[in-house]
């Protein structure tokens, strides 16, 4: 067995040992609030937005963007599950801006292995087969933080599916501090506004 996959099963084996009244929680998330960050590794929205398990959703995918899979999450978590807030988090020194579209495509059709980056930019091993299907796939990628949070904001608060008196925060996680700054202009995007005065 790899020494990750024993890791991982042992750290689960002593989680589950201590499950205790976690059994008794809920589907529905007792906190009424989700939250579409990035997938980065340093983010813990457990440990940054004070979340235990069955308080919240949390969204998560490359860049915290809001994808049509993202919303599709959205839409189910406030549709069937009951949420009434909604946090965009994207994050300081997010992977996403170290590349573009036409870099990724680059990279896959020349080799699947693992591509590497120095001060010179990305280089690609160049082993074995490459693929021009990363041509198919809108990447997501971004070159201004707050640009990308407000962007995200509007497309979810547009939406046709999205009730309009959620609100919608939209904040940047700082990876040096911990801290989530606002982005205003995401937020005022994202305001709610009161169903009695939707006609
Ligand atoms: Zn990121």
């Amino acid at each position: 067995m790899g020494q990750i996959l024993k890791e991982v099963l042992a750290a689960n084996q002593s989680y589950a040992e201590n499950f205790g009244a976690k059994e008794n929680l809920s589907l529905p998330p007792s906190r009424h609030f989700a939250i579409l960050t990035c997938m980065d590794a340093r983010l813990d929205p457990a440990k940054f937005a004070g979340l235990t398990e069955g308080d919240a959703h949390v969204i998560r995918n490359a860049g915290g963007r809001a994808s049509d899979d993202a919303i599709r999450s959205l839409v189910i978590s406030y549709k069937l599950l009951g949420t009434k807030e909604w946090f965009v988090i994207h994050h300081s020194d997010c992977g996403m801006q170290l590349f573009t579209d036409r870099t990724i495509r680059g990279l896959l059709a020349s080799s699947l292995k693992t591509a590497s980056i120095d001060a010179n930019g990305w280089h690609d091993s160049g082993e074995g087969e490459g693929s021009d299907e990363g041509e198919f796939i809108d990447w997501l990628t971004f070159s201004d933080l707050a640009e990308s949070v407000a962007v995200d904001v509007k497309r979810i608060r547009n939406h046709p599916l999205v009730p309009k008196e959620i609100p919608i925060y939209g904040f940047i996680y700082d990876v040096k501090t911990g801290k989530l700054i606002e982005v205003p202009q995401a937020t005022e995007i994202g305001k709610a506004i009161a169903s009695e005065s939707i006609q």
